[in-house]
């Protein structure tokens, strides 16, 4: 499916750069993962249930500060294991409150996290890929090739990071800064299904991170054959990156429809484990100025949602250097809106957060590039994959 062979995450490999074993990452691993590590350790079952609370609800990322633990074990801990978190090499601040951060993984790639803070809420938007595949032509990470997938340790401590700079640990119960996922970071969840399924299982077990499936939302272009399988498995809310209605045209903004058009994509939403009208899916439109805006298509959209519990989200086109679209006027956007509104869907037009530091929706690109294999790497090429933007 991907273009290009994905590689194991380097970060999950329990080697250090000089080829000696490096110390094991606890933070990734599943509840039953982390009692067999525990077991294989020669500690007791309830260990492995007292080290999760303190990775996940505590949040520690130092063994000594385990204090229910005694000392000599913790120390064997430490010779033993790491709960380490990715390096923030970046950390922004918009004028409207929404946060960036450019974390660095332990080889050196790097991905793009994004806190948007709202009156009721605050949503981590997630990378789950370095780059992407898909190539979407209005997408800035579309123009970045994918070095690799992230591993569930990489993806689960994205929201570790978010809380230890918003100071929520332990895990709150109510007045929380961090309540909602989206899965709309860097890359394609989809074709990254057993991370993002392992650290989306991590990041609701109601002892640690707790947060509802229905606080998570998954964001896709479109793999048909994975959709089913999330509602299942995850039971998570659905987001469909549909920005077109017609074929021809979703061809050329999402090439992901080449291979899955859109009457096979619906087909898919229709059944949806779990969808309901107070659980709809969401379909993201960007509207871009002359292509996809007009009133005609608008109609074409409610056609086409006829019998799926939804609701459309129009995103403004975030402008990003050299892109070859623009943002559709606001005139054209609200015709759009008020057609779909009329239907009977709710038609909200995504107010763009973050667009000072690059942190909107479509903006996110790190400096992170293939590696390349051969000796004859140039260090120029080094350089840029140490550096961020
Ligand atoms: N690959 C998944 C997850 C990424 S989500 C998916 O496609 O759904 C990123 C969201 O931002 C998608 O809805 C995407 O279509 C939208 N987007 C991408 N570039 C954008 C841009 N320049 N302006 C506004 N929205 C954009």
């Amino acid at each position: 499916m991907c273009r290009m062979p994905l590689e194991t995450p380097l970060a999950e490999l329990d080697r250090d750069a000089g080829g000696t074993p490096a110390l094991r990452n606890l933070v990734g691993l599943s509840r039953v993962e982390l009692a067999v590590e525990m077991a294989a350790f020669g500690a007791e079952p309830f260990r492995a249930r007292q080290l999760w609370h303190w990775i996940y609800h505590r949040g520690v990322t130092d063994f000594a500060a385990m204090s229910s633990l005694a000392k000599p074990f913790r120390e064997r801990l430490a010779d033993a294991y790491t709960l380490s978190r990715p390096e923030i090499s970046r950390a922004l601040v918009s004028e409207d409150a929404t946060r960036k951060w450019l974390l660095r993984f332990a080889d050196g790639q790097e991905v793009e996290t994004v806190h948007i803070p709202e009156s009721d809420r605050g949503t981590l938007c997630v990378s789950s890929q370095v780059g992407c595949t898909l190539n979407c032509t209005f997408c800035h990470t579309g123009t970045q090739l994918l070095v690799r997938n992230l591993g569930a340790a990489e993806i689960v401590s994205q929201i570790m990071v978010a809380r230890d700079a918003l100071g929520e640990w332990p895990s709150p119960k109510e007045d929380r800064l961090l309540t909602n996922i989206v899965l709309m970071g860097m890359g394609e969840p989809l074709y990254n299904w057993d991370s993002v399924a392992a650290a989306m299982r991590i990041a609701m077990d109601p002892e640690g991170l707790a947060l509802s499936r229905r606080k998570i939302t998954l964001s896709t272009a479109g793999v048909v054959p994975m959709i089913a399988r999330c509602g299942a498995e995850l039971g998570v809310n659905l987001a469909i990156s549909l920005h077109a209605v017609t074929d021809e045209l979703r061809d050329r903004l999402v090439p992901l429809n080449r291979k899955y058009p859109i009457a096979e994509l619906l087909d898919a939403c229709r059944t949806y484990p779990g969808s309901s009208n107070a659980r709809r899916i969401t379909f993201e439109y960007v509207m871009l100025k002359g292509v996809n805006d007009s009133p005609a298509e608008a109609r074409e959209l409610v056609r086409l949602l006829k019998g799926i519990p939804a609701k459309v989200n129009l995103i403004p086109f975030n402008p990003w250097p050299g892109a070859p679209y623009e943002c559709s006027t606001d005139k054209a956007i609200t015709s759009f809106s008020d057609i779909v509104f009329a239907a009977g869907y709710s038609a909200p037009v995504r107010t763009p957060r973050g667009r000072d530091i690059f942190a909107a929706c479509g903006q996110l690109k790190s400096a992170s590039r293939r590696q390349r294999r051969t000796p004859s790497a140039a260090p120029s090429e080094q350089a840029v994959i140490a550096r961020s933007v």
